[in-house]
C-alpha cells in the first residue's frame, strides 16, 4: 500500500485543527476543536490523540497515512521534538511531545513552531512559491517569524532562528516576554495595538473593527496602522539589508488591516533599507490564511518521513 497521506495538526491558542491531507496538500478532512475546552495539557493531548486515532482506523484514510506534523504556538526543539513552553497556554514546560505522540500513535511525528510551519506552507503552496529567500511573519498576539534561505527553512544552531519579533527596535524600552526589552513585539503585538486603540476611542475595540475603520477612512485608525507599519518597516529594513530577501510574507490577524499597513511598511523599507535590497524585496500578504497551519504541518510530516 502506497502511504500518500499526512496528518497536519495546528495547535493554536484558540483552536486545535486536525486534518488529513494528500501529497499535494489538498485537505481531505478537517476537524476543529476549541483549545480552551481542554483545561490541562493531558486533556489536550488526549483529544488530539483520539482525533488522530479515528482517522487511522477509518476505511478512507486508515493505512494510507505515513506521518504526522504538528505546528505549535511556542518555542520548540525541532530535532528533539520537545516543546519548551507556550506563552499563551499554561502548563507546558519541556514537554517531549514528539515522543509522547509517536508512542501513542505509532507513526513518525515532526513538531515545529507555528511561524516555521506557516513559512513552509507559504513557500510550497502560497505567496512565497517560486522564491528563494523569504521572511514569513505572523502578526498576532506575538510577532512570529520563519526564514526561508536558499529555498530551505533556516532553523539555526539551536533550531531557534527566525525570531523577527524579538529584534530590538530601541536601546531602551518596555520588557518583553522573551526576557529582552524594546523588542518589535512589545510595540506591535496586538495587545499593544488594541491598548493604543482603547486610549484613543475610550472603549474596547477589536482588531477587526480597527481594520474596518481604517479601510473606511477613519483617520485615527489609519494612524494606528500607519504607525505599526513604520515600526515593522524599520525592523524589516534591517532584515532586508542583512539577508537580501526576495519577499516578506505577512500573515496573522493583523495582516487584515490591509493596504494602510502594507503601504506604510513598504514606504519605510524604501526609505530606510539600502537601495539594491529595498528595490528587490516584495511585501505581500500570506495566501493560505487559517489553513496555513495544517498545510505547513503536513509538509513538515512529509519532509520528516522523506516522502515529500
Ligand atoms: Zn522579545
Amino acid at each position: 500500500m502506497n502511504k500518500k497521506y499526512c496528518i497536519g495538526i495546528d495547535l493554536g491558542g484558540t483552536n486545535l485543527k486536525i486534518a488529513v491531507l494528500n501529497h499535494n496538500c489538498g485537505i481531505l478532512s478537517k476537524e476543529i476543536l476549541p483549545t480552551q475546552s481542554f483545561p490541562h495539557k493531558e486533556a489536550l493531548i488526549e483529544a488530539l490523540v483520539s482525533s488522530v486515532r479515528n482517522k487511522l482506523i477509518s476505511q478512507e484514510f486508515g493505512n494510507k497515512i505515513s506521518g504526522i506534523g504538528v505546528g505549535v504556538p511556542g518555542p520548540v526543539d525541532y530535532i528533539k521534538g520537545v516543546v519548551h513552553y507556550f506563552p499563551n497556554i499554561p502548563g507546558w514546560k519541556e514537554v517531549p511531545l514528539k515522543k509522547i505522540l509517536e508512542k501513542k500513535l505509532g507513526l513518525p511525528v515532526a513538531i515545529d513552531n507555528d511561524a516555521n510551519v506557516m513559512s513552509l506552507a507559504e513557500y510550497y503552496h502560497g505567496a512565497a512559491r517560486g522564491l528563494r529567500h523569504v521572511l514569513c511573519v505572523t502578526l498576532g498576539t506575538g510577532v512570529g517569524g520563519g526564514l526561508i534561505l536558499n529555498g530551505t527553512l533556516y532553523r539555526g544552531a539551536e533550531n531557534a532562528a527566525g525570531e523577527i519579533g524579538h529584534l530590538p527596535l530601541n536601546l531602551e524600552g518596555p520588557s518583553c516576554n522573551c526576557g529582552g526589552k524594546a523588542c518589535v513585539e512589545v510595540y506591535v503585538g496586538n495587545h499593544r495595538i488594541l491598548a493604543r486603540a482603547r486610549r484613543i476611542y475610550k472603549k474596547d475595540i477589536t482588531l477587526e473593527e480597527l481594520s474596518v475603520r481604517a479601510n473606511k477612512g477613519d483617520r485615527r485608525a489609519r494612524d494606528i496602522w500607519r504607525n505599526a507599519g513604520i515600526q515593522l518597516g524599520t525592523v524589516f529594513a534591517g532584515a532586508v539589508n542583512l539577508l537580501n530577501l526576495d519577499a516578506i510574507v505577512i500573515g496573522g490577524g493583523m495582516a487584515n488591516a490591509g493596504e494602510v499597513l502594507f503601504k506604510s511598511i513598504r514606504q519605510t523599507i524604501t526609505s530606510r533599507a539600502m537601495q539594491v535590497q529595498a528595490k528587490r524585496v516584495r511585501i505581500c500578504k500570506a495566501k493560505l490564511g487559517s489553513n496555513a497551519g495544517i498545510i505547513g504541518a503536513a509538509i513538515l510530516a512529509a519532509e520528516a518521513t522523506q516522502r515529500f
